[in-house]
């Protein structure tokens, strides 16, 4: 019998009408014949709630200590969800991290998943039980309780499709799937039918926020189809999938834009072996992640040297350059915060040409100036003016078209 995984996140349980339409939705695939897992996230904005409750006894909580308090959430969810099946006659039993057979190293916080032993499941959907797993948690070598980092219910749900060899991995959400643009910035965007692990990952790796990155590089290793879809309604959602060769016509698939970006400047670096290397090394111990490096020789003993941060870790960086600069003989640092990445993604970027000069001919003509570009097969990315941002976006998605549906953007 073939398995179904359905995750549904914190808003699709928000409340118990809510968790009433995801037991029937379970109860649903159940009855067309799937064994059904279900995976769920804690119920609306517990786990801020929680956070915020460790925040009021101590700024600083101890990360196992917080790993022991969230996991509280999905825990809740998971039996509530049990407790309604069984009002609708359908057997069914909650599983922890732990009982599910997720192990992890013992990073709290931000966990990894090393190996699922997912007996104990298979036995209860041989017995026709509907399984209910307590996302984003799994257990260490000394048996402590970790989590896989913020929004990872989604890594927990297609980590488990992959280990139980499921059909596919159904993500119901409060979207109805993932669209070309964020449809807030660019009311025109259209709904993706179809798109490829990769251009997700470049997409979630943007900001798009659609899913937790790790997920979907789990599901592109274990070839999982994800389908995200509403848990609203009915209709058609997003197929994640292997890239299929009618993608390759399309240009772009999405267009995103990364507000919380912080461009920082080391200028006139002492141009020899050792020093990017150097500067990188002593950020990296300081667990700051760096964007979209830039080098650039200005003379026979001087390059400047660009990236971006996040805001959030902005702070970390300045000090982790303070510690370096002479070192390096960093001649001045300039830190831009009121900058903006709009970026374009799409696997047919890679077998046509001229999608670089529609791009940069879209902002020109709104008299956009492009502060840097960087690239990657599927991707071209440029650093605009905060302020001039959002209108950049609606610029380049009106040039890929991005308000017309995938099959009327094909190219020949
Ligand atoms: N409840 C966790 C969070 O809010 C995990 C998840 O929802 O995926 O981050
Ligand atoms: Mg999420």
């Amino acid at each position: 019998m073939a398995i179904l995984v359905q995750k549904f996140g914190g808003t699709s349980v928000a409340n118990a009408e809510k968790i009433r339409r995801a037991a029937e939705t379970a109860l649903r695939a159940h009855q067309d014949g799937y064994q059904v897992v279900v995976v769920a996230s804690a119920r609306g904005k517990q786990t801020d709630e929680l956070i915020a409750d460790a925040k009021e006894l101590n700024l600083a909580p101890p990360r196992r200590e917080m790993d022991m308090l969230l996991t509280t959430g999905e825990q809740q969810t998971i039996s509530l969800l049990a407790t309604t099946l069984w009002g609708m006659g359908q057997k069914a039993i909650s599983f922890t991290g732990q009982q599910a057979g997720f192990k992890t190293d013992d990073a709290y916080s931000k966990a990894r998943i090393l190996e699922i032993d997912s007996k104990r499941i298979l036995e209860k959907l041989n017995d026709g039980y509907i399984v209910a797993v307590a996302g984003f948690q799994g257990v260490n070598a000394v048996g402590d309780i970790t989590t896989l980092g913020r929004g990872g219910s989604d890594t927990s749900a297609v980590a488990l499709a992959a280990a139980l060899g499921a059909e596919r991995c159904d993500i119901y959400t409060d979207v109805d799937g993932i669209y070309t643009a964020d449809p807030r910035l660019y009311q025109k965007a259209v709904k993706i039918d179809t798109i490829s692990y990769d251009e997700i990952l470049e997409l979630a790796n943007l900001g798009a926020g659609v899913m937790h990155g790790r997920s979907i590089e789990v599901g592109k290793k274990y070839d999982v189809p994800i389908y995200v879809r509403s848990s609203v309604n009915d209709i058609p959602g997003t197929l994640i999938t292997h890239e299929v060769p009618e993608m390759e016509s399309i240009l772009v698939s999405g267009a995103t834009i990364q507000k919380d970006l912080t461009k920082i400047t080391l200028i006139g670096v002492d141009h020899k072996p050792g020093n990017a290397a150097r500067i990188f090394a002593h950020l990296a111990a300081k667990r700051v992640s760096v964007n979209d490096i830039i080098q650039t020789e200005v003379s026979p003993e001087k390059a400047n040297l660009s990236f971006t941060v996040l805001h959030d870790d902005l702070d970390v960086a300045r000090q982790a350059i303070a510690d370096i600069r002479t070192e390096v003989h960093c001649q001045s640092v300039m830190v831009r915060e009121d900058v903006a990445e709009i970026s374009i993604v799409g696997v047919g970027m890679q077998s046509h040409y001229g999608v670089a000069e529609t791009m940069f001919k879209a902002l020109a003509d709104k008299r956009i100036n492009i502060d840097s570009i960087t690239t990657s097969e599927i991707r071209i990315s440029c650093l605009v003016d905060l302020e001039q941002a959002e209108k950049a976006l609606v610029a380049v998605c009106d040039a890929f078209e991005l308000d017309k549906p995938a099959v009327e953007r094909q190219m020949k």
